[in-house]
């Protein structure tokens, strides 16, 4: 039986979490990296004003004329607003400051919850056969992360391994189930991944036994390591697999992709 909450095109995945500094820029750049790596086409929407995912992949400012913000808000074409990065197979629509208007911009507007689901399902986007879409969001429950997963088939969440990683995520998993109900029935909670993590720690492994406590099955068996390489790769604009592919973060990012492809293999058998 195939997917019945796969509709054809790529599958579409919000990396979310309202917490700053959880993990979220550096799992969508280097998770895509790691999905590319493994044959896939991926495209990740900057979705935070703060570009640190363009930034991350090389995209300088001057060259961010098309952004996430005039594909929401002024009608330029998804085709118009991608741009290829080093990596191969991965591609990006880059977000700039200007994008921290758009949530009140965003208010008066009657699709304000679709236009992002709108503007991925464009036409035009069969012709660059991407397998998935990672969306950056920005730490914020706001209407720009309500877009993320109103587009999304799935929300992926970052976890860092530190004291009240637990808490807030009964406010994340209230917005998904208000989206749910409003908006997009089929979301699904792709996965908990526990960043940062440390395992000399006492305080990571307790954080690791709350989360499986609490979460069961949606944790990830992949944890991501704190590791400096993974910290380093931005300095370079590129994912921490084209800066030190034999890191641990590297091979923890190689493992989650694997890990996410499988289930998607299930999902889809
Ligand atoms: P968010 O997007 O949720 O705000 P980031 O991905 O920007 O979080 O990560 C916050 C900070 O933590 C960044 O400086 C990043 O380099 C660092 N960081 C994230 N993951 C790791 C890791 N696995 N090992 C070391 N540093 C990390
Ligand atoms: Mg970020």
């Amino acid at each position: 039986m195939s997917d019945p909450t796969r509709p054809p095109g790529p599958r579409i995945i919000a990396v979310a979490n309202q917490k700053g500094g959880v993990g979220k820029t550096t799992t969508a750049i280097n998770l895509a990296a790691a999905m590319s790596a493994q044959g896939q086409r991926v495209l990740i929407i900057d979705l935070d004003p703060q570009g640190n995912a363009s930034t991350g992949l090389g995209v300088e400012v001057d060259d961010r004329e098309y952004t996430t913000y005039e594909l929401l808000l002024e009608d330029i074409a998804l085709k118009d607003v991608i741009q290829q990065t080093e990596t191969e197979n991965l591609f990006i629509v880059p977000a700039t400051i200007d994008l921290s208007s758009a949530d009140i911009e965003l208010i008066s507007n009657e699709k304000r919850s679709f236009l992002l689901h709108d503007a991925l399902r464009q036409h035009a986007m069969d012709d660059f056969r991407f397998d998935y879409i990672l969306i950056d969001c920005p730490p914020s429950l706001n209407l720009l992360t309500v877009n993320a997963m109103v587009a999304a088939h799935s929300v992926l969440v970052p976890l860092q391994s530190e004291f009240f990683a637990l808490e807030g995520l009964s406010q994340l998993m209230l917005t998904i189930r208000e989206v749910r109900q409003t908006a997009n029935p089929n979301l699904r909670i792709e996965g908990v991944v526990l960043t940062m993590y440390d395992k000399r720690n006492r305080l990571s492994q307790q954080v690791e036994q709350d989360a499986r406590d609490n979460l069961g099955e949606l944790v990830f068996k992949t944890v991501i390591p704190r590791n400096v390489r993974v910290s380093e790769a931005p300095s370079y604009a590129v994912p921490v697999l084209d800066y030190d592919p034999t890191s641990r973060g590297a091979l923890a990012y190689m493992a989650l992709a694997r890990e996410i492809l499988q289930n998607h293999a299930k999902l889809a058998a």
